[in-house]
């Protein structure tokens, strides 16, 4: 890759590099940072236009080829003779371009009699979380009703009970079976890192309450916390809690649903999972967007700005 630590390969115009056929180049995002600052990046709508590059065709290229890719298997789902024991999908891609993502959902809504519900694809691969929550937003507020609705890889709670409330049904994520294997459990009141010293003599369970057959049969901190880099089991007995609690978190807020108070839950759920540590910016305003105010009669919670999780700087960590 060539360089272009200061946004421009020094002695050659951005077009002239093109033309050479070099497709990869090299920024340095610390530079940038210094200068121009994140000010003039943002103004320009991006370090590539700044730089004057050809941008996004790919994502449109890939998103039509998503749409192509499901007629093929709507056709082959319809001759297979397996429609009737397997359910089709459609994924909803268009990256973080809103109008692509309209394009996207268009196409795959015309589609509706021959899928069972929606996906929506792309996000979560470290993207901004004021544009994550925006593209859920997008893509719920216009899904048919009548189809469930599935974030690929979303697995935070917090992250999950944003996307409920923005009108998602399901969700799928590595995360709690993966931090379970690094000594993590997660509980209402926010991550546990087992491996940490100050669990060595405790005997409480993970979560007390717990319904999961590690906290139900009495499995202590301690024990957990001498074995986790030791014995396969003590991730076993954490992945049984962490799986549990998802599942928790998830039909929690599908009962309040039901019941009509989702907004209590909510509200309820992010008291105690963020405590004084203050809550996510972002998902303030993303549940603002749908009418629930978190900040409502708590002018003593803090509200962090920018793209973190609760178990990053958390003792998680
Ligand atoms: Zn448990």
């Amino acid at each position: 890759m060539p360089v272009a630590t200061q946004a421009a390969i020094k002695g050659l115009t951005p077009q002239q590099v093109e033309a050479l056929g070099v497709n990869l180049i090299l920024n340095n995002t610390y530079h940038l940072n210094l200068r121009p600052g994140i000010e003039v990046l943002k103004e320009a709508g991006g370090a590539h236009k700044f730089q004057g590059l050809t941008v996004g065709p790919r994502v449109g290229e890939a998103m039509w080829r998503t749409v192509r890719w499901l007629d093929r298997c709507i056709e082959f789902h319809q001759s297979s003779g397996k429609d009737d024991v397997q359910n089709l999908f459609a994924i909803v891609q268009g990256g973080l371009d809103p109008d692509l993502r309209d394009q996207c959902l268009d196409e795959m809504i015309a589609r509706k009699d021959k899928v069972a519900g929606y996906a929506i694809g792309g996000l979560s691969g470290g993207e901004e979380k004021e544009i994550f929550w925006r593209v859920i937003k997008q893509c719920a507020d216009k899904l048919p009703e009548d189809r469930p609705r599935y974030s690929m890889g979303i697995g935070f709670a917090e992250d999950l009970l944003v996307c409920v409330a923005l009108g998602v049904d399901m969700a799928d994520c590595v995360f709690p079976t993966r931090t379970a294997r690094f000594g993590v459990a997660l509980t209402s009141n926010g991550p546990l890192n087992l491996r940490l010293s100050k669990h060595a003599t405790d005997m409480s369970p993970i979560e007390a309450g717990c319904p999961c057959p590690t906290c139900a049969s009495g499995t202590s901190r301690a024990i957990l916390h001498h074995n986790i880099t030791l014995e396969t089991a003590a991730a076993h007995a954490i992945t049984q809690h962490n799986l549990v609690f998802q599942a928790r978190v998830m039909g929690g807020a599908r009962d309040a649903i039901m019941n009509g108070t989702f907004p209590d839950y909510l509200k309820t759920f992010f008291a105690k999972f963020f405590g004084d540590a203050g809550y996510p910016e972002w998902c303030v305003n993303a549940l603002r967007s749908v009418g629930v105010d978190l900040l409502e009669g708590r002018p003593d919670v803090k509200v962090n700005p920018g793209d973190y999780a609760k178990w990053e700087y958390s003792d998680a960590v």
